[in-house]
């Protein structure tokens, strides 16, 4: 078990011999519980409304550039389907924090896509009441995912300029989910302005403390529409990708069994070998964009995002191409934590 100031020390050297060690020791592991497997997650962003200042944020609610979108029952079930049909054994459910979208809603999505296909849902929709979590947890969505983002409350509230006191609502809801029985997802962005490497190591340390089924670790990436634009030279973390890699295997070694997702962030940041790196340093899970168009191009969380094309079988077997120079396979199994039954 290394100390904090030894993961400190080894996240300001990330090209050292002890780096080194740390990701091929991250990738036995890896290997060792998950053999060769990747779990596949298709994502669909089914709007982009977001009543959150979040200012790392594309879809913060002050980004009035944006043209906004929700899309209808149908087009999301369509696209449910087309994943399910390309294989896909888990469909995540992803949206800016938008009440608008009633519990109601979210619910049918969950019963027919549970329904319809044989797949796990994953929810993604930011901070709602406990009463939705509960009723989508009882009608059969199996796991959430809401990042703590970071550990630091005085970085989160500067990140949140509404928040009154330096507080982080996610962690004491992260709790709440785990106890009515989700699958719990969160993580962090690493290299937002003024976020310390100290910080980063206490990361580490909440997301192990949390016993997270999935942990997601992803590089930040800055969009013009955002008052952290402003804030670029305040940036202290070097190689932001490097260290974003360094973090996974970190988490790796700490969460043996947690399912770690090679970042799609990554694969925008480095768009040739961001996401195969990920899976070399430790991750087990990939999650493509599922979303259709024009609404994927609308997705704009960060500059870069809404690039890459609308998947289809070209891109299906770009993915498939590149697990099997890396020699994965796709899981046939929806993926639920080692632990669990899959
Ligand atoms: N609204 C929901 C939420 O906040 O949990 C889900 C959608 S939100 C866009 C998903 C994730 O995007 C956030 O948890 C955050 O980690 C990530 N994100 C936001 N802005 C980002 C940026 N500029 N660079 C990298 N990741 C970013
Ligand atoms: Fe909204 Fe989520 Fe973006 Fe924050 S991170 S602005 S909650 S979409």
């Amino acid at each position: 078990m290394m100390t904090k100031e030894q993961v400190i020390k080894v996240l300001k050297n990330v090209n050292s011999p002890e780096a080194e060690e740390i990701f091929n020791k991250a990738d036995q592991i890896r290997e060792k519980i998950f053999k060769d497997e990747v779990h596949l997650r298709a994502i669909i962003e089914i709007s982009n409304y977001c009543v959150k200042d979040c200012l790392y944020c594309g879809l913060n609610r002050e980004n009035k550039k944006l043209k906004r979108y929700r899309m209808e029952r149908e087009e999301i079930l369509k696209a449910a389907e087309k994943a399910s049909n390309f294989g896909f054994k888990t469909i995540v459910i992803q949206s800016g924090e938008d009440p608008s979208i009633s519990s109601d809603f979210i619910g049918e999505i969950i019963a027919k896509i549970k329904e319809d296909f044989d797949v796990a849902v994953t929810l993604s929709l930011g901070e709602r009441k406990f009463e939705d979590f509960l009723k989508w947890k009882e009608i059969g969505a199996d796991r959430y995912l809401l990042k703590f983002e970071t550990s630091d409350l005085n970085l989160y509230q500067k990140s949140h300029p509404s928040l009154k006191v330096a507080s982080n609502k996610r962690i004491e809801i992260l709790k709440n989910l785990k106890e009515i029985g989700y699958e719990v997802g969160s993580g962090i962005m690493v290299g937002i302005p003024f976020q310390t490497y100290e910080s980063l190591a206490e990361d580490l340390m909440l997301i192990s403390e949390l016993d997270l089924d999935m942990i997601a670790i992803g590089p930040y990436i800055p969009h013009k529409e955002t008052a952290f634009w402003r804030d670029l030279e305040k940036i202290e973390i070097k190689e932001i990708e490097r260290t974003t890699l360094l973090l996974i295997s970190l988490a790796r070694i700490l969460n043996p069994t947690a399912n770690i997702p090679s970042t799609t962030a990554l694969s925008v940041l480095d768009p040739k070998e961001g996401r195969a790196m990920g899976l070399k340093c430790g991750a087990n899970v990939v999650m493509p964009d599922l979303t259709p168009e024009p609404y994927k191009s609308m997705y704009e969380i960060y500059d870069g995002k809404t690039k890459s094309k609308e998947w289809d079988e070209e891109e299906q077997k770009k993915l498939h191409q590149m697990l099997k120079e890396i020699g994965r396979k796709p899981s046939l199994k929806k993926g639920f934590r080692i632990s669990r039954q899959n």
